[in-house]
This record gives C-alpha cells, structure tokens and sequence, in this order.
C-alpha cells in the first residue's frame, strides 16, 4: 500500500483541491459527480483514480447516486484502459479507514491494470469459520438491512 498519507481537513484535502483545479492532474474523465485521474503513484501504465467531486471521506458518506456514479466512471475508465493499454487482467481497489489501508481520506476507487508478476499483493487470510457462525453473521446483517430477504 502507498506510504503517502494526506491529513489535510475536509475541504483542504488533496483530492479537493484537485478537484478545484488548484493543484496540477493528469486528468482523465469528469461528469457531474465523479472526476478520475492518474495517481503520482501509479503501479501500472493506465492505473487511474476514481473519486467524487463532494468531498466525502469514505464509502459510508457517499450518497447512492455517487456510489452509482463512481461505479459507472470506473466501468468506463476501465474500458479505455483495456482499448489503449490491454491489461490481460484488471483490479478495483476501494478501501475505508486506516485499518482498510485509506490513505487519502476522500472517497475514491483504484482502477488498477494487471499484469503477471506485477508484484502488487493482496493478502486474504481464510479464516474458515463453522457454517453455523456465517448463518449467524448473515442473520445479524440481514437484520440491519431494511427490505432483505
Ligand atoms: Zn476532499
């Protein structure tokens, strides 16, 4: 993950003041909500960031329709990394909070081109809990989702 932290106050953040064009982007795409760009820390030709014009810090202050914006950008953006740079494979990457390994605290979403050997890393620990332990999970979750089945 990139060592890079911003602690910039809302409003004052990175991302913000890019948005604003006050600092300098390579910038790639923008419609109403979204605005992607290419990080100074890319780790792939055509690796572009997807954020949220409104500064939000993370996916549970986004609203719904940036949320669907967001996707829709990256959907997009990926489809012109495969035309211009044919990644054989491709990762999003969205992450929430210090723990989630969040370093600039305005929402965004990696579109990441991949490639074999590329050396980027994603551990995934399995931790195999009972079956009985995920149907509690799962009842606990759909009890704090109004309309789940
Ligand atoms: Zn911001």
């Amino acid at each position: 993950m990139p060592q890079f932290v911003d602690t910039s106050p809302p409003g004052q953040c990175i991302f913000c003041r890019l948005v604003a064009g006050e600092i300098p982007a390579a910038r790639v795409y923008e419609d109403a909500l979204t605005i992607a760009f290419m990080d100074l820390g890319q780790v792939n030709p055509g690796h572009v960031l997807v954020a949220t014009r409104r500064h939000a810090a993370n996916l549970l202050e986004i609203t719904p329709e940036e949320a669907a914006a967001v996707m829709q950008t990256a959907q997009r953006v990926a489809q012109a990394v495969k035309a211009v740079f044919d990644p054989p494979g491709l990762t999003l990457l969205q992450a929430n909070g210090r723990e989630g390994d969040q370093t600039v605290f305005h929402f965004h979403l990696h579109v990441v081109p991949r490639h074999e050997d590329d050396g980027i890393a994603l551990s995934w620990p399995r931790k195999d809990p009972p079956a009985s332990v995920l149907q509690d999970h799962a009842a606990r979750l759909r009890g704090a989702l109004p309309g789940a089945v």
